[in-house]
């Protein structure tokens, strides 16, 4: 078994680690993970469809991500988790 690895630009090895999930009972809806991610993988989705205002996010596009943890390090409410994946 091995996980999915790469290479820095100086030739180190690294592991991404996936988004595996966000918690939405923690989340705020700040949108903050939103903007940082760079692979359209996070995507809105709203709490009571008549206050457009109230929204947490979601996992809408797994398979783009590229294990960054880009998304995670803005949160301010630890909402993510994450894992390497398997080759
Ligand atoms: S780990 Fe990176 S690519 Fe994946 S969802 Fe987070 S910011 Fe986007
Ligand atoms: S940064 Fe965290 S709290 Fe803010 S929308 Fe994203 S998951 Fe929710």
């Amino acid at each position: 078994m091995a996980f999915i690895t790469g290479m820095t630009k100086d030739g180190h090895e690294w592991t991404p680690q996936f988004i595996k999930a966000i918690d939405k009972d923690l989340c705020i809806g700040c949108g903050r993970c939103y903007k940082a991610c760079a692979m359209d993988v996070l995507a809105y989705e709203e709490v009571d469809s008549e206050d457009s205002a109230k929204a947490y996010m979601t996992v809408g596009n797994a398979g783009n991500c590229i294990g960054c943890q880009a998304c995670g390090r803005t949160c301010p409410k630890k909402c993510f988790s994450f894992e390497p994946t398997l080759t």
